[in-house]
């Protein structure tokens, strides 16, 4: 059997922190399942290095991250660097060479979690699927007569029917795979908006080839209310680049905040490795404290698990994540009182028993 090959980045701040626990998580996946090996490679790419070495990473920092099955990353930013170095020069170099298209997110209220809402009978549970390669975030526009009264700053939308294709057909095909019975895409073609009209033509052409499976479009602004309104509503949403970052962070806010929201950046040729990271940043703000979230990064590593394969692993992880809510054991971001390792170590003491009831069950 051979190993899964993972590059970890732990980067900054409350990054390393939560990325020790999951790493201990991934560890103990190998002992206690001998069919789940994980050879884990370390590269401290952070401010840190770039404060030594002028950069974020070496030169040939991506031709080596390239030989590996996955990425674990933690979180950048740091108060000596400025942000567009650490994610320009970081992330989004990543994110790009290796073709990841796909921002996956899910919103799933975990047991246990207390969301912002009274009187929710049903739990919450969707995915958002974000455009993570091209749209409105593109390099295209720019300013004009400077310091003058006239000044202006123009931004170009780029959308490709490709682009918008690919990612219509992964989240059709992802709906498929899991069952679900519903897309929704959010739009804006009410506006006078070019490409959001031909957002909307392309979903439409690939949602034919998918009878089986219902296409919704609600307006962005509209979509945003529902989302605090009747968040159950809603089975997986594909989202462009923009929209689909503001819709994540509201959906991570409806489930119980930053330190239970993990991401995957994923490259769905498999061409080249995929990234798995919490939707945090280094929470400069409570470095150091030993109180931060491991949960985010935790998923994030289960989500990796998932992709490698092992979806009963995954199941096992979120399990255990809920178990140790239920025994009270949670960061003071969710009201409780317990430290980043206390809550990593009930993660990991629930998900023995998990895997190994899983195997009793099994046998
Ligand atoms: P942040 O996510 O770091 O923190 C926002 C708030 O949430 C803070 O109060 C923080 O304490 C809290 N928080 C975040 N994660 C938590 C956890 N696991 N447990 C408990 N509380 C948690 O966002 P920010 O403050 O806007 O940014 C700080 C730095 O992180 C900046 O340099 C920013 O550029 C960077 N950042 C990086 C990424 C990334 O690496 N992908 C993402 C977002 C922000
Ligand atoms: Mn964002």
């Amino acid at each position: 059997m051979s190993k899964h090959r993972i590059a970890v980045l732990p980067g900054d701040g409350i990054g390393p922190e939560v990325m020790q626990e999951a790493e201990q998580v991934l560890s103990l996946l190998g002992e206690v399942d001998p069919t789940f090996q994980c050879d884990v490679t370390a590269f401290h790419w952070n401010s840190d290095y770039y404060l030594e070495h002028n950069r974020m990473m070496p030169e040939d920092g991506l031709e080596r991250l390239k030989a590996f099955d996955a990425i674990l990353f933690g979180a950048i930013g740091d108060s000596r660097v400025p942000d567009h170095v650490t994610v320009w020069e970081l992330i989004m170099p990543i994110r790009k060479k290796f073709d990841q298209y796909i921002n996956y997110r899910p919103v799933k209220q975990l047991k246990g979690i207390r969301t912002p809402f009274k009187d929710m009978n049903q739990m919450i549970d969707f995915s958002i699927i974000r455009e993570n390669a091209e749209g409105e975030y593109s390099n295209s526009g720019g300013r004009l007569y400077e310091g003058t009264d006239r000044e202006l700053a123009i931004q170009n939308t780029v959308m490709t029917r490709e682009g918008i294709k690919k990612v219509s057909q992964f989240t059709f095909e992802y709906a498929r795979s899991k069952g679900l019975k519903k897309v929704t895409s959010a739009t804006k073609s009410n506006a006078v908006i070019h490409s959001m009209n031909f957002w909307d033509e392309v979903v439409n052409e690939v949602s034919s080839d998918y009878p089986d499976i219902e296409m919704e479009r609600i307006y962005i602004d509209a979509l945003a209310a529902f989302f605090v309104q009747k968040p159950q509503a809603f089975e997986v949403v594909v989202a462009s680049n923009l929209f689909g970052d503001i819709l994540s962070d509201l959906g991570s806010a409806v489930v119980g905040g930053l330190g239970v929201s993990p991401s995957a950046n994923i490259n769905p040729s498999r061409d080249y490795p995929s990234m798995f990271e919490p939707v945090h940043g280094s929470a400069p703000d409570i470095k150091g404290k030993g109180i931060a979230n491991p949960v985010a990064q935790i998923w994030s590593a289960a989500l990796m698990v998932e992709h490698l394969g092992r979806s009963d692993l995954h199941t096992s992880i979120l399990q255990a994540i809920e178990d140790s809510i239920a025994a009270g054991v949670t960061t003071p971001d969710l009201g409780g009182k317990s430290s980043t390792k206390e809550v990593g170590s009930a993660i990991r003491n629930h998900l023995k028993i998990r895997i190994r009831e899983g195997h009793t069950n099994a046998a």
